[in-house]
Order: structure tokens, then C-alpha cells, then sequence
């Protein structure tokens, strides 16, 4: 397939990128470049002749008219967003600008090409999503995809809004689009932003290990591999105008995620003191969600997708991973910025 594949030079979307690239679809990467971005996640695949990357805005509408004419696509995934809760939090209109009207500029460039193109019947427009749209969970229960939207902080309004953007324009104007809702992602080139990268690093510098409110927070963690594999799976075998979770039924507090870490690293890097000695507990993020967890239900019985491995795979290989990268994730933490927001996404 001939695809578009914005947001491919964040975390999900490289994995999107480089496991598109092996599998010979021709790749255009469409990405902004924001402090997010990082190009050294697909240095792989670069010199591949079926891999192009182009600096381009999804808020561009001229750009976005320009790259459905140069890469004629049979499809394009919309990975594209400001995806950090906490940035969220600080400063709302980014992620107003670029998940919701950016998200419209996207599907209005689509629709002209899809309609210039006599609506082709494999078209799809395939919108990548959060569960963090579903709002909060008790103890009990999972989101399935007829759960109620209820987002609670400005990232998940903002995903919420694009999702029904997404849908009013299949309703609407017919446009061909699948959409998925994924749980909390993990793995090689997180972002040191995120709650996993800054255990790690933050253990391997001998700093606190810091956990929102008391860690009992649960998010569904799913390896980054697996949600790629499961998009592409999507993208090619999923009904249109349908929507799928995307979970791999690994929940975990952030407490007992933080420990598995910090017992992975015991193992493979033994510092003076166990590493758990490090964690402390911070002031909670306001409206912090309680509990999410997918019900996978459909993209398993549908598609007969599931996940690879279990978490504490998943974690070792992540582990191992930052151990065996360090040049990758010390240039990120020396970008201006990055080093004092070293929250946690949970
Ligand atoms: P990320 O922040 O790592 O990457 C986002 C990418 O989008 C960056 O490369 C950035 O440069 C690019 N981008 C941002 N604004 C842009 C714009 N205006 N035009 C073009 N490119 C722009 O995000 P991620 O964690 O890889 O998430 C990717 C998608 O998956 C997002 O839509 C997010 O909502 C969704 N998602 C993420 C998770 C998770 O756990 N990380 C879970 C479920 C869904």
C-alpha cells in the first residue's frame, strides 16, 4: 500500500513507520518536528527506497492538498497530536490546535483528495486514538468501544473532539475511516517525558523515582510493537467505519510498575541499593484518572489480534533497550526544555 503516516516521527508513529517500511508498503512519514519528534527513531529505515519523510504541519491545509497529490495514497494513519497530559494541563491550546483543528484540516485534505480521486472503495482514513476518552473506571469493568465518552483532562477532550470529528465526517460525507482507541504505550523511543523513561533514567542517575499521589493509579500498559502491529492490522483487515480498543490486558498501579522496574534493573544494572529505595511520592496531578482498562474483545474475536508479550516482557525489553541507547536518550534529555519537565504520564 501507498501510505500516509503522520506523527511518524513520535513514539507510536515510528513504530508504525519502521514496521510499514519492513513490511514493503511505500512510507511518506509526515511530521512537524515539534520537541516530541525525534528522527532518530527511524534512522533504520531512512535509506530504505520506500521510506520519505516530509516537515510538514497537519494544520497546513495547503501542505496536506500538496502531499496527497505528490504520495497518491491508498490510505493514511493519523498518529499526528500533542500527546503529553501534563503539557496539557500547563498550556490547553496546542492541543486544541493541533488534535482538534488540525484533525480537521487533515480530513478536509483527505476528503478533497478522496472525492478528486472518484471516492476510491479501499480508501481509508484511519484515526489513532486514546481509551483516555472513556474518562475514568472504578475498581471494576473495562472500556468497550460502545463506552461513553467522559474525557476529563484537555488531551482527552481534545482526542474526544477529533474522534467525532473523525465520525462526522464518515456520517457526513462518506469518507472511508476506521478508528482505534489504544491503552497507556510503552517501549524503545518513549519519549523521556513519560512515567517509564523517567523510572529508568531517574534510577540509573541515582534520582528520586517520582509516583503521583500514592500510586495506586491503574493504566492497561501495552508494548509499542504490539499497538503498531495491531494498527496495521486495523488499517488493512478492519471493517469501515468501525472503531477497535487496542489493550493488552496488563493492568498495573503505577506503584507495582514502578517496582517491576525497579526489580528489572536490580537484575541487570545493580546499583549501591535496591532501586526501589529511590521511589517517592508526589503531589497528584489534578483530575487524575483512578483506573483505565480495555476490553479487547473485538479486534481479538474480529481480527485475531493480541499482544506478544506480557508486561514484564515487554519491560525487560524496554529496559535493556534504554541500557543499550544511552546516546539516544541523553540528546533528548540536553534539548532545551526537556531536562526540568520531567513529569509523569500516567
Ligand atoms: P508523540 O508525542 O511521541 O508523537 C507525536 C508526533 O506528532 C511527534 O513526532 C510530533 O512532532 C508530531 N506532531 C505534533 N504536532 C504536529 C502537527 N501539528 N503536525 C504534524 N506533526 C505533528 O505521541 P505518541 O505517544 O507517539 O502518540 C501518537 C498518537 O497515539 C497520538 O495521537 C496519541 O494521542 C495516540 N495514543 C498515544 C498513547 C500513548 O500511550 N503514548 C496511547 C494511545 C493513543
Amino acid at each position: 500500500m501507498r501510505l500516509i503516516v503522520t506523527g511518524g516521527a513520535g513514539f507510536i508513529g515510528s513504530a508504525v513507520v519502521r514496521q510499514a517500511v519492513a513490511a514493503g508498503h511505500e512510507v511518506l512519514n509526515l511530521d512537524a518536528l515539534t520537541y516530541a519528534a525525534c528522527l532518530d527513531n527511524v534512522a533504520s529505515v531512512a535509506d530504505r527506497a520506500n521510506y520519505t519523510f516530509l516537515e510538514a504541519d497537519i494544520r497546513d491545509r495547503a501542505a496536506m492538498d500538496q502531499a496527497f497529490a505528490d504520495h497518491q495514497p491508498d490510505a493514511i494513519m493519523h498518529l499526528a497530536a500533542e500527546s503529553h497530559v501534563d503539557r496539557s494541563i500547563d498550556g490547553p491550546g496546542t492541543f486544541i490546535e493541533t488534535n482538534i483543528t488540525g484533525t480537521y484540516t487533515l480530513l478536509e485534505a483527505a476528503r478533497a483528495y478522496w472525492l478528486g480521486q472518484g471516492k476510491p472503495e479501499g480508501f481509508r482514513f484511519h484515526h489513532i486514538s486514546t481509551d483516555e476518552v472513556y474518562g475514568s473506571l472504578g475498581d471494576t469493568g473495562q472500556f468497550t468501544e460502545d463506552t461513553a465518552y467522559d474525557p476529563r483532562s484537555p488531551y482527552s477532550a481534545s482526542k474526544a473532539a477529533s474522534d467525532h470529528l473523525v465520525r462526522a465526517w464518515a456520517e457526513t460525507y462518506g469518507l472511508p475511516v476506521v478508528l482505534t482507541n489504544c491503552s497507556n504505550n510503552y517501549g524503545p523511543y518513549h519519549f523521556p517525558e513519560k512515567l517509564i523513561p523517567v523510572v529508568i533514567l531517574n534510577a540509573l542517575a541515582g534520582k528520586p523515582l517520582p509516583i503521583y499521589g500514592d500510586g495506586s493509579n491503574v493504566r492497561d500498559w501495552l508494548y509499542v510493537e504490539d499497538h503498531a502491529d495491531a494498527l496495521l492490522t486495523v488499517l488493512q483487515r478492519g471493517e469501515l467505519g468501525r472503531s477497535y480498543n487496542i489493550g493488552g490486558e496488563n493492568e498495573r498501579s503505577n506503584l507495582e510498575l514502578v517496582q517491576t522496574i525497579c526489580a528489572i534493573l536490580d537484575r541487570l544494572k545493580p546499583g549501591p541499593h535496591p532501586y526501589a529505595d529511590l521511589i517517592t511520592f508526589v503531589t497528584d496531578r489534578p483530575g487524575h484518572d483512578a483506573r483505565y482498562a480495555i476490553d479487547p474483545t473485538r479486534i481479538r474475536e474480529e481480527l485475531g489480534w493480541r499482544p506478544s508479550v506480557t508486561v514484564e516482557e515487554g519491560l525487560e525489553k524496554t529496559v535493556r533497550w534504554y541500557l543499550d541507547n544511552e546516546a539516544w536518550w541523553r540528546a533528548l534529555q540536553d534539548r532545551q526544555g526537556v531536562g526540568q519537565r520531567l513529569g509523569v504520564k500516567a
